[in-house]
C-alpha cells in the first residue's frame, strides 16, 4: 500500500476520487457511447450518483467530456445504459 490508486475526475462535477468510485463512460469510434468496460475508445468518468449522471447526459458536456462531437443518438443511447443499471 502506497496510496497509489489511480484518481480519476468526474467530468460533471470535478470531483476527484479512487477510479473504482466513478462510472466510465466510452465513446466508440463509430461515435456511440457506452458503459461497457470491453469497448474500444476514449473514457470519460462520472460519480456514480443521480445528479451527475443527469449532468452527464447533457450533450455540449459530453462533447466536452470526448472532445469530440456527440450526436443525438448516441447520447439516447448512454441515458438508456444508465437506466438499465439504476435497478
Ligand atoms: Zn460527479
Amino acid at each position: 500500500m502506497n496510496g497509489a490508486t489511480p484518481e480519476r475526475t468526474c467530468c460533471a462535477c470535478k470531483r476527484k476520487g479512487p477510479q473504482a468510485s466513478f462510472l466510465r463512460v466510452k465513446r466508440t469510434p463509430a461515435g456511440n457511447l457506452t458503459l461497457d468496460a470491453k469497448a474500444q475508445g476514449r473514457s470519460a468518468y462520472c460519480c456514480d450518483d443521480p445528479d451527475c449522471k443527469s449532468a452527464l447526459l447533457d450533450k455540449d458536456r459530453l462533447s466536452r467530456a470526448f472532445k469530440a462531437r456527440v450526436d443525438e443518438d448516441a447520447r439516447l443511447g448512454l441515458a438508456q445504459e444508465l437506466e438499465c443499471r439504476q435497478r
